[in-house]
């Protein structure tokens, strides 16, 4: 029967239209609705600003260039170069908060019902509804690697509508971020990172085509267990795979900073094994301070230090096991006390959906802490930023 044959009554035929017509507003309310409410409801702040940190503080951090090794503000629809009233981080923000060096990183996945105990690469995707809902291009909705090329298009796009800012992709970008920030502290550099290589969809060869998208750093795992390797919040906890470790070999060809964060204990002892050099370990917590197996042990801190790497702590609160500035400091000196000041480093983990005590503009307030935790005014500086750059300047490509 052909559909010209129905015949409609009027009464169905008005029940189609209001049914057509709530669809089309409940369709409408997800494109334009639900990603602002996700990215408020998951970036919360234990304290809204404005914020008022102690004189000293702030004057010390008005002379910091802080380096922060993890932020995922290119997952959320926010537009980077204007002020926001929710989430974490935007480029006024940023800059506000004395930001000089920030690591943006691109999620790719995140499986539903994700815990620390445990989670499953099988659960159900969430990225590629916030992907649609986010209107990003069709093509992210199925595919990973291209949702990492998409984030990475979002902050070159920025890059190129702001003068002040920069996309680092070398030692020799890194070099004319620090002269110009010596001019103006509006200077801000950013670099490109991957928050797990199921970004590679199981090709080797991927790892040229981010990086020639400008990505410098990379962590294996993320939040489950992948063709490389065991996550710290995987199922397996295992090691380095076949085809991970050909990877950490094109990693290391292409001078692809490796970051450790969310892997398994025994990922961290392969990939060390497999690898010279520093590596970093983006945002993490330590187990002295918070057990959590997210969280650092002794031995791999005191790993990562003899390779001359540094450990970025966060800021967010199962991170540290509290919430206030306070808790990341104290992580902090465990660190520095265990391993050296030298190789401590901050990794807020601002936008990636945790409770921070404050937004970007807050960042005076963590200055303050470690200076009430015991810091000196120059291992403070180390800590918020010249840590992250001593080690960029040994990783990074010499030049384009
Ligand atoms: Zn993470």
């Amino acid at each position: 029967m052909r559909l010209s044959a129905i015949r409609f009554g009027p009464v169905l035929r008005l029940s189609l239209y209001i049914l057509a017509g709530l669809l089309v507003l409940v369709l409408l309310g997800y494109f334009v609705g639900a990603a602002p409410i996700a990215d408020a409801r998951y970036n919360t702040v234990q304290a809204e600003p404005p914020y008022a940190p102690s004189g000293r503080a702030k004057a010390l951090h008005d002379t910091l260039m802080v380096a922060d090794l993890h932020n995922d503000l290119l997952l959320w629809g926010r537009d980077p170069l204007e002020r926001h009233d929710r989430g974490h981080t935007d480029v006024p923000r940023l800059r506000e908060g004395g930001m000089g060096l920030q690591v943006l990183a691109a999620v790719t996945q995140v499986p539903r019902g994700r815990s620390y105990e445990g989670t499953s690469a099988d659960a159900l995707d969430q990225i590629p509804f916030l992907a649609a809902a986010q209107r990003w291009p069709v093509r992210t909705w199925t595919s990973r690697l291209e949702r990492a090329r998409y984030q990475a298009e979002k902050l070159r796009r920025a890059a190129a509508r702001d003068e002040g800012l920069m996309l680092l992709r070398s030692r020799a970008d890194l070099d004319t971020l620090l002269a110009r920030r010596d001019e103006n502290r509006a200077a801000m550099g950013t670099l490109l990172a991957v928050e797990g290589l199921h970004a590679l969809e199981g090709e080797t060869a991927h790892v040229d085509t981010l990086a020639d998208d400008g990505y410098r750093m990379m962590s294996l795992t993320h939040l489950h267990d992948n063709a490389l390797g065991g996550s710290s919040t995987g199922l397996r906890h295992g090691g380095l795979t076949d085809f991970g470790a050909a990877v950490v070999d094109r990693l290391a060809a292409r001078d692809v900073t490796i970051d450790l964060a969310h892997a398994s204990e025994a990922l961290i002892d392969d990939v060390l094994a497999r690898t010279s050099g520093p590596v970093v370990v983006s945002h993490t917590g330590v187990r002295a301070t918070c057990d959590s197996p997210r969280n650092l042990s002794d031995r791999h801190i005191e790993a990562v230090a003899v390779r001359g790497g540094v450990i970025g702590v966060g800021l967010w609160e199962t991170a540290v096991c509290g919430t206030g500035p306070a808790a990341t400091a104290a992580a902090m000196r465990y660190v520095a006390d265990r391993v050296g000041v030298e190789h401590v480093a901050l990794g807020t983990d601002f936008d990636g959906t945790v409770s921070v005590p404050f937004d970007a503009t807050g960042l005076p307030l963590l200055t303050e802490a470690l200076l009430d935790e015991g810091f000196t005014p120059q291992e403070t500086e180390q800590i918020m930023g010249k840590n992250v750059v001593r080690v960029l300047r040994r990783t990074l490509p010499p030049a384009e």
